[in-house]
Formats: C-alpha cells, structure tokens, sequence
C-alpha cells in the first residue's frame, strides 16, 4: 500500500519484547525498564493476526527487534509461525548476538532468513562498558554460530559514538576482509534520554567515511562503491578491495533517508508507529482482525513526509527509548 506521499510501504519492523539482556548505553536506562502488565503487551496470537494483516496491505518484509528479541520465551515459534504467513518474503532479526550460539541453527531451521548483529566495539572491556556489563566472547561467538549454520549476508551493526569508538572505524571495517559480514556504521541518534550522550558524542558517517578512506589512500587499497540500486536503500555501501562484504555507512541524523522509508513499526505494547522519530501511536491492542485492518491503513496514511530535524538539541520526538520502539 502506497502512504500519501507515494512511498510503497513494505516493511514492518516488529519489536517483541522491551526487555533486553544488556543495557547499552545510548538505548536504555540502568535500570531496564518499568516492566509493563503482562496485558499490556500483545498477545502472540494478535502479534499474528497483526503481521497477516500487514502482509494482505502490501507489507513483504518483517524484521523481528526489540528489547533483544532472543529473550523472548519461544522465539523459535514465533519465528517458524511469522514464516509460514503467506506473503512474507523475508524475515529478519536484530540481536546483541549475545544469545546466537544456544539459538542460531534453531532460527535458521525455523526459516529465518537474515540476521543483523550489534556491536560497537572489538575490545573486550569496552564492550563491557557500552552495554554495561556484556560479555563481547559471547556476541562473538554468536556471530561465529550464524555463520556457521548458515546465515548469509550477516551484517554487523556499529553505533558510532565520539571518542568512543571512532578508533576502531578501520578495524571494523578490515573485518570485511576476514569474514563474509557486512559491516554498517550508524550514526546515534538522540533519543528519549540516550543516556551519557551529548553533541561531542555525535560522529557523522561522513567523519567515519574519511578515516577510511585516508587509511585506504595510505595503504594503497581501493575503496570503491557500490551501486545502490542493487542494494537496499538506507546504507551507502563501499567494498575494499578483495573484502567478502561491505561496509555501510546509515545517516539518519546528518542526512535522513525519509524520502524513500518504506517502513512501518509495531512495538511489543502493541502500538503502530508511521515514523520512528514522532510521537504518533495507534493502538492494536486488544482488536479484532478488521480492526486492526483499519489501524494499520491509518498508521500508512499517517506517516509523515518527514521527520522533525533531529541534533542534540532536537532530540527525537518519539518520546521512547530505542529499546520501547524497536531499533
Ligand atoms: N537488542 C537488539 C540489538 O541490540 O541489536 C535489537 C534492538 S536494538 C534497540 C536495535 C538497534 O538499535 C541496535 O543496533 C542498537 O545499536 C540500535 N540503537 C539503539 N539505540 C540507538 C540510538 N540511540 N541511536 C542509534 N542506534 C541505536
Ligand atoms: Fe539491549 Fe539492543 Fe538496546 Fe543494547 S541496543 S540495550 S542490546 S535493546
């Protein structure tokens, strides 16, 4: 189903739990979160009927987040149930990866069909630090197990943050070399209260980008781009030379990609969200199948042309926590 601007709306980002297993940083507070009545949260039954109906209104890929969603009890279900749904072409996760090595040959088994790994750092004790109190042996064996059963076109998630991991721009990326993973840089992005963050924490993609891309002019290895129409169109993809995958740059605060999201959000309290960064929120909790029929095309025909401007001044309208959306 087309929004009013004319975006083919095809992409359903599902977050099945608040709750995570770590607490980094720039996404939840110390605390968790206010953990919510068990009948606020949205049913595994409606959660199906919500992704069916998605599917018949055009939607053709599901991506299951949270909240780490390999904390959600019979995850496995959910994911071979979700799969068997007519029309869902793709289904994919997003995890810490701390949990992969018990999980990832079930969920390949279940159908999954991709999965994106978050990680911002390759030292040990700053992965202690970011997520408060990881364990990076484990998120790295989880990488190791998904590619070991099968995953193809792993990618890595890397949150740049200033003076955090802006040193490590050339080691992740020098991973494409070694494994074949896509590494994706993003940029943070100021939310609800992203904890110890402020302006110097900010680094642009393009600041990343040129620190490659002197350590590629240095070392005389070629750089190149990769075409975007024959990727997705969120991340600017380069290839070193020889590398097995790319490396991805995602500006959603120095250059936001509002013009083509083609993505609507579903959040574990069963809340539609049009755009990540507004406050808008439909509620299908608690609805039959026509109604939340309805729901869903309000939310496509709600979703504004843009966000507001985001900075450190500007912080996201979303009034949540990555970890209560679905990052
Ligand atoms: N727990 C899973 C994980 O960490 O991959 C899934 C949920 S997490 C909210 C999804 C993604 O959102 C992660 O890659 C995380 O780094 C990213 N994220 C969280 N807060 C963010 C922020 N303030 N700015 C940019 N990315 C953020
Ligand atoms: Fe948990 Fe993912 Fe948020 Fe980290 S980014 S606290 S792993 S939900």
């Amino acid at each position: 189903m087309k929004d009013l601007y004319g975006r083919e709306i095809e992409y359903l980002r599902v977050s099945l739990t608040e709750l995570c297993n770590l607490r980094c940083r720039y996404c939840m507070p110390v605390e968790g979160v206010n953990k919510k009545n068990h009948d606020e949260m949205l049913t595994e039954e409606e959660l199906l009927v919500a992704v069916k109906v998605a599917v018949s209104l055009g939607i053709k890929k599901i991506r299951l987040t949270g909240g780490e969603p390999l904390v959600k009890k019979n995850i496995i279900d959910i994911v071979e149930k979700i799969k068997m749904i007519d029309g869902v072409k793709e289904l994919c996760l997003t995890t810490n990866g701390t949990l992969l090595s018990k999980y990832a040959r079930d969920l390949k088994r279940a159908g999954l069909d991709r999965i994106n790994i978050s990680l911002d750092t390759l030292d040990p004790k700053k992965y202690n630090y970011i997520t408060r109190f990881g364990n990076i042996e484990e998120a790295l064996e989880g990488i190791e197990e998904s590619l070991k059963v099968g995953f193809d076109k792993v990618k890595i998630n890397t949150v740049l943050i200033g003076g955090f991991n802006d040193d490590e721009v050339v080691n992740f990326a020098k991973k494409t070399l070694e494994l074949p993973i896509d590494i994706r840089f993003i940029e943070l992005m100021p939310m609800y209260d992203s904890g110890d963050f402020n302006e110097k924490s900010f680094m642009p993609c393009k600041a990343a980008f040129d620190i490659l891309k002197k350590y590629c002019d240095d070392e005389k290895i070629s750089i190149e781009k990769v075409d975007a129409a024959k990727t997705h169109a969120v991340a600017i993809l380069y290839k070193l030379e020889n590398a097995k995958g790319h490396i991805g740059f995602i500006s959603p605060v120095s250059c936001d990609f509002c013009k083509e999201c083609n993505r609507i959000r579903l959040t574990a309290d069963g809340k539609l969200k049009p755009c990540l960064h507004s406050s808008q929120e439909i509620c299908i909790k608690g609805l039959n199948e026509e109604e939340i029929r309805e729901k869903f095309i309000e939310t496509i025909k709600m979703k504004p042309e843009r966000h507001a401007r985001l900075s450190y001044k500007d912080r996201s309208e979303a009034k949540r926590n990555m970890n209560e959306i679905g990052g």
